[in-house]
Order: structure tokens, then C-alpha cells, then sequence
């Protein structure tokens, strides 16, 4: 029988399988992911097979499906072990507030470059729109054009005033989604919005701050009802962070993958190079002034100015 996985102890995983009935499995001797040394074998969101133990109500999973894509999180101790936090997102959703709290460009773009290295569509969606005067509104608009140009949907949404809600839900229907966001962008308010009562702990630890990031936590996923799954991920606010080579990192920004083979030298840094497109780009207007600041903070490793405010 063929499951998804929506809970796990460590132990003991929650099988999900025929549209509504949920197993208690545990694993089959065992497991070796290819490829991936991880403290946890099977994950929230991993497609299964499994069986009925006989004579039992209790399963055991004996194959994992091929991932699409997965998160991870590194072992803050010395056994440099990753743990898997969930399996196959189809969507990581980024709310992001213009104002109250301030959501900068460097912060999506981390995010979104993130989300480009775990293969995982990323939409942006931009909350609190009533509450924008004309200044955040133009600040808005800039946002959503740049994003919405190299390839990123955007939605203005309203979680307390019930805007854009419905479309939203309709992109999260049948699909497993995850939300993410700085506190106080409103990510469990539009949450109870699209489905009350669901009572994440995304929202709820982001709010205590760093405590509980270091203990172990297990994601784990929730059935919506309209259709689909939502990942909720305590102790994490989002992704986590990769470690980005800075070679690769020109794959995670599309608008510059798409113009990397017209620079000049194959080995272009988008730096200080001669005859470099990105920067020529960046100079006709083509490509964000933002985005290539952003990139640079990233080659640069600069943890500390990814909060420069521009919209331009
Ligand atoms: P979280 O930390 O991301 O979960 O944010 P919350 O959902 O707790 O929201 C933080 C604050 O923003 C609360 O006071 C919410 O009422 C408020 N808020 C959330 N969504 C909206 C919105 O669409 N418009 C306005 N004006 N306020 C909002
Ligand atoms: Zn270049």
C-alpha cells in the first residue's frame, strides 16, 4: 500500500493513505537514503510502501519513493549530521510584510535563492495590504514587478481584511505547501484565515525567538480541507540555510543563469570582470539593482547587510 508520511517520532511515523485513514508504521531493518547521510531515514512528506503488520494495526514501511526535492537542517553538533525537516514541498509560500516588520529585498532573495538550490517553487505573498499608504504601495509595486519578471508569483493579500485569500487556497489545493516568513508578518493569521483552528507551531515558536531552535524538533504535516497538506515546521522560520558555493550561486538567481553564458570569461564572478553581462545587465535596467546587490552579499558571504533597504 502506498502512504505519505505526515508525522514522525523518530520511531514511529504516521502514514497517511487511502484519502482519509492514517497507520502508525515503523521502519523495516535498514534504511540507506543514496546519497544523503541523515539522522532521519524517512521524513514528513515522503511517499511510502508499506504493509500491515499481521494480526496488527500497525504498518511498516518498506520503501521510500524517489524525492523531488527535500529541506534540511545541519546538526549543530559536531556529528555534522543533516536532519531532514521535510520531503517532496510543492510550494514554500514567503509572506512578506513592505512594513511592520520591514521584509527587505536581500532577505527574499536569500530565500528565494534557497529555495532555487532545494528545487522547491517558491510564491511570494505580500501581506497586510490594507494597511499601505501610497509610499509602501509604490514600494510594493517595485517588488512585485521585479519578482514577477524573472519568473516569481506574486500576490498583494489582506489576511485580516480577506483579500487574496481565496487564491491562495486555490494554489495550496491538493498540494503540500509550506510558510515562511520574519515574526509578525502575519503567517498564523493567514493561516487561521485559510483554515481556522489549525493551531501551527511555525507561528507560535517563531515568536520565542531563538529559543527552542537547537532542540529536536519533527515537522510535521497537517491535512487540509479543501485538499492538500501544510508543513508545519517548529523551530525553524524557514529553509534553514545553505551553504552556497559561490560558483553556483548565479544558477539560484534565474534572471542571471538565463545571461551567465554571454560574460566573457566562463569563470565570471559578475565582479570586477571585463565584458561581463550581469553587470551590463544590471547597468541597462535589465536586471534588479536589488537582486545584484543581493547576490553580491551572498558571494560576499555578508550575513550582517542583507537588511539595506532597496527598492530599485
Ligand atoms: P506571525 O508572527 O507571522 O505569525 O504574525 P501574526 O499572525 O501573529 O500577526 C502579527 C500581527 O499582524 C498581528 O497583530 C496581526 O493581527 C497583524 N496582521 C496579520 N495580518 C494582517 C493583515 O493582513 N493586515 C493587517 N493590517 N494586520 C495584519
Ligand atoms: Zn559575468
Amino acid at each position: 500500500m502506498k502512504g505519505i508520511v505526515t508525522k514522525s517520532t523518530g520511531s514511529w511515523y504516521t502514514v497517511f493513505y487511502n484519502e482519509k485513514e492514517v497507520v502508525e508504521c515503523r521502519l523495516k531493518g535498514k534504511f540507506r537514503i543514496k546519497g544523503i547521510k541523515s539522522t532521519n531515514p524517512v521524513a514528513v512528506g515522503d511517499f511510502v510502501s508499506f504493509e500491515f503488520e499481521e494480526g496488527k494495526e500497525t504498518g511498516v514501511i518498506n520503501e521510500i519513493l524517489d524525492r523531488k526535492n527535500y529541506i534540511i537542517r545541519k546538526s549543530v553538533n559536531l556529528s555534522k549530521q543533516t536532519h531532514i525537516i521535510a520531503a517532496n514541498i510543492d510550494i514554500a509560500f514567503l509572506v512578506v510584510t513592505i512594513d511592520n516588520p520591514p521584509t527587505f529585498p536581500g532577505f527574499i532573495d536569500r530565500f528565494l535563492a534557497t529555495a532555487e538550490a532545494y528545487s522547491i517553487k517558491a510564491v511570494l505573498l505580500f501581506n497586510k495590504l490594507d494597511s499601505y499608504n501610497d509610499e509602501q504601495l509604490e514600494k510594493l509595486a517595485i517588488l512585485d514587478d521585479i519578482y514577477t519578471e524573472i519568473g516569481y508569483q506574486c500576490l498583494a493579500i489582506s489576511a485580516t481584511k480577506n483579500i487574496g485569500i481565496d487564491e491562495v487556497q486555490e494554489l495550496m489545493k491538493g498540494k503540500t505547501t509550506m510558510f515562511s516568513g520574519h515574526s509578525g508578518v502575519g503567517k498564523s493569521t493567514l493561516i487561521n484565515a485559510i483554515e481556522p483552528n489549525l493551531n501551527l507551531k511555525t507561528a507560535q515558536v517563531s515568536k520565542q525567538h531563538k529559543q527552542g531552535m537547537h532542540t529536536t524538533t519533527f515537522a510535521e504535516m497537517f491535512k487540509l480541507s479543501f485538499g492538500g497538506f501544510i508543513i508545519d515546521t517548529p523551530g525553524i522560520k524557514g529553509f534553514g540555510v545553505v551553504d552556497f558555493e559561490p560558483e553556483e550561486i548565479t544558477d539560484y538567481f534565474p534572471e542571471f543563469f538565463r545571461l551567465k553564458s554571454n560574460c566573457k570569461f566562463g569563470n565570471c564572478k559578475h565582479i570586477n570582470e571585463p565584458k561581463c553581462a550581469i553587470k551590463e545587465a544590471v547597468e541597462n535596467g535589465e536586471i534588479a539593482y536589488s537582486r545584484y546587490n543581493s547576490y553580491l552579499q551572498i558571494i560576499e558571504g555578508d550575513e550582517e547587510h542583507y537588511r539595506t533597504d532597496i527598492y530599485s
